[in-house]
């Protein structure tokens, strides 16, 4: 598949997948929210600039296998922002973000905060699968992680909830385990961050989501405010 094959397919699945949440509008744009005032406007790109930017992307090796780069998905003008690792399976082969067994997870987490999934967005650390999901690593993270950082700029939420150790190590630049973060409010560039456990996780130990909603709360509160 051509270059340009490719990004019209990650356009093309991105657009069914609108289509069946029921959306009409491609997030193409974000003017409406006050941006930090130590970020110069003329540096911050709208989401569409930054995935033309990204392009077919070959920065790092997680190219060699994927099938499909998984950029991020929802609202442009999100108060919220989930962040997680990477794609895993299901999200490389349809080219969005949060849609196999976990990404269903996060979606009733999503709706217990009484929003709906297209009110937030929700973006990985990596956009494309470490092989046989594995973690990704350091330089594959240090490589990705500036588009992720455009990705926070241009939507500028109220709040971002990390989910898993990758995406609150990475965003909060610490080495703490995660057993140790969640539950407690950091921040990124002055935006509130809530690390929290990846759904992956609670599918495994169910018994977490007691905490991961106790976390959920304190999130709901900055959102509320
Ligand atoms: Fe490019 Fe990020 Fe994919 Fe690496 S993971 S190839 S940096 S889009």
């Amino acid at each position: 598949m051509t270059n340009i094959a490719k990004i019209a397919n990650d356009l093309k699945n991105l657009l069914e997948y609108r289509q069946m949440m029921g959306l009409k509008e491609i997030p193409i744009s974000k003017n409406s929210r006050q941006m930090k005032p130590d970020v110069p406007k003329s540096e911050i790109s709208n989401l569409a600039e930054i995935r033309a930017e990204l392009g077919d992307c070959t920065r790092c090796k997680l190219h060699e296998q994927r099938n499909n780069l998984v950029f991020g998905d929802g609202n442009p003008d999100a108060d919220l922002m989930f962040v997680g690792e990477g794609p895993g399976f299901d999200e490389d082969k349809q080219g969005i973000p949060f849609v196999g067994r976990a990404g269903q997870l996060l979606t009733k987490i999503i709706e217990a905060m009484k929003l709906k999934r297209q009110d937030v967005y929700i973006a990985n650390v990596v956009k494309c699968r470490p092989p046989g999901n594995r973690n990704p690593e350091p330089d594959e993270m240090d490589t990705c992680f500036p588009f992720l950082e455009k990705q926070i700029a241009a939507i500028r939420p109220k709040a971002i909830i990390c989910l898993g150790k990758f995406a609150a190590q990475t965003l909060l630049k610490t080495a703490t385990p995660i057993s140790r973060l969640r539950g407690k409010m950091g921040e990124y560039n002055g935006i509130p961050v809530m690390p929290t456990y990846h759904p992956a996780f609670l599918l495994r130990n169910p018994d977490a989501k007691k905490q991961v909603w106790e976390d959920v709360q304190q999130v709901m509160k900055i959102l509320n405010k």
